[in-house]
This record gives structure tokens, C-alpha cells and sequence, in this order.
């Protein structure tokens, strides 16, 4: 009988370690709760009616077509010793090796009263979907003169860029219809991806109607009240008219339960093979790993996933897997159909997973807004691409 690998999650990571299994001639079974994948790239411009929200959203039917098993439910616990996963209907899958790409979990229990009412009334809307729809309800609605903050965590999360490109994107809304509104950004950090060209964004296109402040300026989020949609910050406390704040984040329960996570919530593992550090048989990608210097990205997902098939074939067929070279690209918008970028390159150095400096860059601060065209087209592309690669 043909090897069975067991994948748990239908998002960037899963989606494609799946098909690359399947390529590969493995038996796959899909597990994945959902019945459409909401993506999160591009919810960003969804937010501010720049995109419509349909246009996220993807099925699994390519996945059956191909003679994938899809099965929609919860993965509720592993046995690594038994190698079987258990199901929320009741049932349990073997596999001869399994791969777990879940994504992240919102924190509740980082913030003080931050908790699930609140993260109702301050959308986060770093999982797109209903809450993508509400937020970009409550920014439509809210009256002009209004204040919108939004809040960023302190690294590691889901999208380092994103809260800033979330931020350029609703200023650039606020300027044109509703001008006497402002943006506020209270980030836990100092320093964050791509910063010299959303500051260069933020000081040439927005000047009035978005304000930073970082760490050491008291930008870190120290409790909230959802029913006054008040947030208190080391530098004062604020009242939103809309607020949307971005929490701490960690892997998902699963992840947890089956002890793939370490002190840190994430999951440490090896990654010649992104096989778990801490349960054999089980290997861990996208969000929910530790990659090293990898950002917790789509496309790495996606460069992540590809290796991991590859090694679980390998693997299972007693052949030593090869030393991969991963690539990680980052687009985010500055402003409607302007876009800069970020590109790392990552190798294997004392089994860890290290960026190598001399093949990373980004976009060129004080270039041509063509060049910004250029790279919202090559966004636009890449989405398509990778959108077609996982779900057909
Ligand atoms: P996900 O894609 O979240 O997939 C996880 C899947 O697992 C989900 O479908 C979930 O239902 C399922 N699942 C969870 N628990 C279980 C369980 N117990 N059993 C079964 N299934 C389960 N990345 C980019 O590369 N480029 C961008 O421009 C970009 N923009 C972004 C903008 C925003 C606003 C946000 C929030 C993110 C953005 N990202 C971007 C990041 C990207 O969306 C994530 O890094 C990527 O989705 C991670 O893939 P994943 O497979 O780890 O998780």
C-alpha cells in the first residue's frame, strides 16, 4: 500500500503541501474544518473596498478532482505513538506521517480586557473573513472626524508588514472621504519590516491623517475597554470611533495538545525537514512553526510546504533529503495600486534557518511611482499565481 501522510489545515501551507504530496505520489488526506478559505493577502485593500471580499474567498473541490481526500472537520488531537489523528466527528485517520499548518491563534490572555467580546467590538480581522466584513462596515459607517486606531503586536505574528500596509490603505480612505478623520497606529515595536518605505509613504501621502507611535513613545497597547472602545497605552489612553487591535498571537490549541509548541506558543522543529523538535513522525509549517528568520507569510508557507512534502517522501522512502534553499516575497500596498516590496532568501546554517544578507532586499526608497505600479501589478500577479496553485 501507498504511504498515507495525514495534512491538518486547507490554508496557504496545507493547501499546498497537499497538492505536492499528491504530485508526488503519496496518499493524502486533507483535514480542514471548512467548506471555502477565506485568503488573508489582499484583505488588506477588501477592507477599504479596494477589492471585493468574494474575491478572497476559495473552495476544496479542486482538491477532490485530483484524488485528494478532503475531509471537513476538526483535527482535535494526535497520537503520535498510535500515529492517528483524531477527528471532531468522532473518528480517527492514520498516517504513516503527518503535517500540521494550522495557522495562528488570537491571544486572549495577553491583553488585560482583551477577550472574546472585545476582539468582537475591536476586529482584529488578521483571520479574513466576517471579521474583514465588520470592520470594513464599521469604517463605512463611522461619521467624519472620527479617530481609527489600530494596534500591532510585538513580534512574532502573522504578516509583519501587514498592519502597516492595513494602515497606509485606511488613511489613504479617510484622506479622500472622510478628510477630517484620522489614523493612529500604537505598535508594541520600534522597529518593523519594510520601515523606511512606509514612513516615506506615510510622510508623503498622509501627512495629517495617519500618526505612528512606536514602543519607545508609549505605543504598546496596555489594556483596552471594548465597551467604551477605549484603548490605554503606555503614552495615554484613546477613544476609538473604530479600533482594531491586532493581539499577540501564538500556534493554534492543536498544536498544543499534541505538545508540538514549545514556552515561546510556537513550534520549534527541524528545518532540513520542518519535521517537530519535539514529536517524531509530525512535521510543522507556516505560521505555526518556527522557521528561523522566515517571516510568517503565505509565500513561505507555500516555500515551506513544498520542502516538507519533498522531505516526507523522502523520508518514507529511506532517502536522505536534500538541503533545501527557501524564498520569501512580500508585497503590500502603500496606497491604492502602489505597492513596494520585500524579498529574503533563507539557508540551513547550524541547523537553523538563517536569512542570507547579501540576496535579501527591498524596494528602493524615493522610487518612481511607476515602479510603485509596477510592483501592485506584481502583487496582483503573485496573489493570482499562488491562489491558483493551492485551490485550482
Ligand atoms: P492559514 O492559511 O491560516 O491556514 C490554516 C488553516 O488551518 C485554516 O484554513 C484553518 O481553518 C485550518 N485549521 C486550523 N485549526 C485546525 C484544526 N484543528 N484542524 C483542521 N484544520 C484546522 N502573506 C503573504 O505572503 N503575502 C501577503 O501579502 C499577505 N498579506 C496578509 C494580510 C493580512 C491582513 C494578513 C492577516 C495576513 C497576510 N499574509 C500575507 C499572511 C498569510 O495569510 C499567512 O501567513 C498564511 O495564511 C499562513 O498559512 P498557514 O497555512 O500557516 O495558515
Amino acid at each position: 500500500p501507498r504511504p498515507k501522510v495525514v495534512v491538518i489545515g486547507g490554508g496557504f501551507g496545507g493547501g499546498t503541501a497537499a497538492r505536492a504530496l499528491h504530485r508526488l505520489g503519496l496518499d493524502v488526506t486533507l483535514v480542514e474544518p471548512s467548506r471555502t478559505y477565506c485568503a488573508c493577502p489582499g484583505s488588506n485593500a477588501a477592507l477599504v473596498g479596494l477589492r471585493p471580499l468574494a474575491g478572497q474567498v476559495f473552495d476544496y473541490v479542486g482538491f477532490a478532482r485530483v484524488g485528494i481526500g478532503v475531509v471537513h472537520e476538526w483535527a482535535v488531537g494526535i497520537d503520535a505513538s498510535a500515529r492517528r489523528v483524531r477527528l471532531s466527528g468522532g473518528t480517527d485517520l492514520a498516517y504513516d506521517r503527518l503535517i500540521v499548518s494550522p495557522g495562528v491563534e488570537m491571544r486572549l490572555d495577553a491583553i488585560p480586557g482583551y477577550d472574546c467580546a472585545a476582539s468582537a467590538a475591536m476586529p482584529h480581522a488578521w483571520k479574513a473573513g466576517p471579521q474583514t466584513a465588520d470592520l470594513a462596515r464599521r469604517l463605512a459607517a463611522m461619521e467624519d472626524g472620527g479617530l481609527v486606531v489600530i494596534t500591532v503586536p510585538d513580534n512574532l505574528y502573522r504578516c509583519p508588514p501587514g498592519p502597516y500596509e492595513r494602515a497606509c490603505l485606511i488613511a489613504d480612505y479617510l484622506k479622500a472621504r472622510k478628510p477630517r478623520s484620522k489614523i493612529l497606529i500604537l505598535d508594541a515595536k520600534d522597529v518593523f519590516s519594510k520601515q523606511p518605505l512606509f514612513e516615506e509613504a506615510w510622510a508623503a501621502r498622509y501627512p495629517q491623517h495617519l500618526e505612528y507611535v512606536p514602543k519607545s513613545r508609549g505605543g504598546t497597547l496596555v489594556e483596552v475597554d471594548a465597551a467604551g472602545l477605549t484603548l490605554r497605552a503606555g503614552g495615554g489612553a484613546f477613544r476609538a470611533a473604530v479600533a482594531s487591535v491586532i493581539p499577540p498571537q501564538r500556534a493554534p490549541e492543536i498544536c498544543r495538545a499534541a505538545g508540538l509548541t514549545d514556552a515561546t506558543g510556537w513550534c520549534p522543529v527541524d528545518p532540513l525537514t520542518f519535521e517537530s523538535r519535539r514529536v517524531p513522525g509530525v512535521h510543522v509549517i507556516g505560521d505555526a512553526a518556527i522557521a528561523g528568520a522566515m517571516p510568517k507569510s503565505a509565500f513561505s508557507a507555500n516555500a515551506q510546504a513544498k520542502v516538507c512534502a519533498q522531505a516526507v517522501a523522502d523520508l518514507l522512502q529511506d532517502r536522505a533529503p536534500d538541503i533545501p534553499k527557501l524564498i520569501n516575497v512580500c508585497y503590500s500596498l502603500v496606497a491604492p495600486e502602489r505597492a513596494v516590496s520585500i524579498a529574503g532568501v533563507y539557508g540551513i546554517e547550524w541547523a537553523a534557518l538563517v536569512a542570507i544578507p547579501e540576496s535579501a532586499g527591498i524596494s528602493p526608497v524615493g522610487a518612481s511611482e511607476d515602479l510603485r505600479i509596477r510592483e501592485a501589478a506584481l502583487g496582483d500577479a503573485w496573489f493570482r499565481t499562488i491562489t491558483a496553485e493551492v485551490f485550482g
